[in-house]
């Protein structure tokens, strides 16, 4: 038998320990949130992203009755700026979730948005660096999306 270990890396941060680009991407976030579409869950999640370019684009969850055709914060931001600058790589993503719901602070994007964000982290060949803040809580910062999808399925995977 044999283990596999991977170590998973994540920084807790105060808000006055940010950087200043941390900062206004984490705003940015903040602002997205409140304008989320969230009728069913009320779990407002704003997103901010900023590319290699200088964009940024936002986004927030978009809910829908059925609820399957809603689509997170993270992905929609992620989705519109590979749209807008395919070839601009993906520098950061701040997302806030402006609820204090569930037991745990530090909420990091679902297994769909990490798959995600995880497809571009491996095509552009640098990190994506991922800040996540939950209302009431401390930041929680993530250097690359590895950290939080350890031994993640992508293109490499279907060659051969
Ligand atoms: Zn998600």
């Amino acid at each position: 038998m044999k283990i596999h270990k991977e170590i998973v890396e994540i920084i807790e941060l105060e808000k006055n320990e940010l950087s200043e680009l941390d900062s206004k991407l984490l705003n940015k976030a903040i602002e997205a949130s409140e304008k989320a579409y969230a009728p069913y869950s009320n779990f407002k999640v704003g997103a901010s992203l900023l590319l290699e370019n200088d964009e940024i684009f936002c986004a927030n969850n978009q809910e829908n009755a059925a609820y399957p055709s809603g689509l997170c914060a993270e992905r929609i931001a992620i989705f519109a700026a590979k749209s807008n600058a395919p070839d601009s790589k993906v520098l950061k993503i701040a997302i806030y979730v402006g609820s204090e719901k569930g037991a745990q602070a530090m909420v990091f994007p679902c297994g769909s948005c990490r798959q995600s964000i995880s497809e571009y982290e491996f095509n552009q060949d640098r990190n994506i660096e991922i800040i996540t803040q939950k209302k009431g809580s401390n930041i929680f910062k993530s250097k690359s999306i590895k950290n939080i999808l350890p031994s993640s399925f992508n293109s490499s995977d279907l060659i051969g």
